[in-house]
């Protein structure tokens, strides 16, 4: 008689399976837990541990789960409401996923955690850390929004917090001035020193508007040598102060050449005020109007559009 195949139920079948499944649960990226219909911990894998970080012993056979999130809340510094939420969520008939962000022993990380309900009752559920995911995120949505020289806002997001302060101003009834900023023949600038002493100054004016300027107002480079700033909550009279300021320290600065020759620079700028009704274009261009006038009254100065 042929030798038939060992049956399913043969114990060492069984054993070698079980231990491929723990190889295989204790080397994936997730934590994953299953549960009981009775809220019992049945299985967890290794990588849970270093994703929680909570007291050793915290994840173990037959522990109950509701126990164990009452330990996470406490731990890793969940409110109330969280903790509650995380109980309700137990008994959670259809799957659902969520990104959390949690302190874990008091640094802050994200993970998605997904939930699916087993026939018969009970759960599995999965954990993933995507921390580094967000802070690569963060890190993207930064250089979309900023210019890579000075770290201003670019032109497309400053024009997007234009239409957002024009917005806000119209509907709390708020002053609102724009101020346009070019640097004075910058072109001679780059043409005598080179180009990366004309970046340099770039950069150098850029930090000294993030000086003079209020956390509140929005800086942004809006073209080569072009900048533009919104002053929320100011009036004409005090964005012109301002302007005065940032001219007068620009006056004194300078950056390097090459040949350590003290590049001197300055800037004109022309000044705005919001009109009720009125949207950003017909702001920007009226501040570009005061722009141009500084500019043919000899540059290095500053003028107000005369609309309010
Ligand atoms: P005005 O006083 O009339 O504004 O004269 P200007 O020379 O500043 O103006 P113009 O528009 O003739 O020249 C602007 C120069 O800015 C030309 C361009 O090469 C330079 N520029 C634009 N972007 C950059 C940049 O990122 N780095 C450097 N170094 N130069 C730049
Ligand atoms: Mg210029
Ligand atoms: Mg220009």
């Amino acid at each position: 008689m042929p030798a038939d195949k060992p049956p399913l139920y043969d114990t060492a079948i069984f054993a070698a399976r079980a231990e491929v499944l723990d190889i295989v649960l204790d080397h994936v990226p997730q934590g994953i837990v299953v549960v009981g219909r009775d809220y019992r911990l049945l299985a967890f894998n290794k990588p849970i541990e270093p994703i929680f970080k909570l007291t050793p012993g915290t994840f173990a056979i037959g522990s109950d789960f509701r126990d164990i999130i009452n330990t996470w809340a406490r731990e890793n510094g969940q409110d109330e409401a969280m903790r509650r939420r995380a109980l309700a969520e137990l008994d959670a008939p259809e799957p659902f996923s969520f990104e959390l962000q949690q302190l874990v022993q008091g640094e802050p990380r994200w993970m998605v955690l997904t939930h699916t309900p087993l026939p018969g009752g009970g759960f599995v559920r999965t954990f993933t850390d995507i921390t580094e995911h967000k802070h690569l995120l963060a890190q993207l949505l930064e250089l979309s929004r900023t210019d890579a020289l000075t770290g201003l806002l670019n032109r497309r997001t400053f024009f997007e917090a234009a239409e957002n302060e024009v917005e806000r101003a119209s509907r709390y009834h708020r002053p609102l001035v724009l101020m346009s900023l070019d640097l004075d023949h910058f072109k001679q600038i780059n043409d005598r020193y080179g180009h990366p002493t004309g970046d340099r100054v770039l950069q150098v004016f850029a930090e000294t508007l993030t000086a003079c300027l209020r956390q509140a107002d929005r800086i942004g480079r809006v073209g080569g040598e072009e900048f533009a700033v919104l002053l929320p909550e100011q009036t004409l009279a005090q964005g012109a102060e301002t302007a005065l300021r940032i001219l007068e320290m620009v006056r004194a600065l300078a950056v390097l050449a090459p040949d350590d020759t003290p590049v001197y620079f300055t800037a004109s700028i022309g000044l705005a005020e919001w009109a009720p009704g009125a949207g950003v274009a017909p702001l920007v261009s009226t501040a570009d109007q005061a722009l141009y006038q500084a500019k043919r009254d000899g540059r290095n100065c500053c003028r107000v559009a005369d609309t309010a």
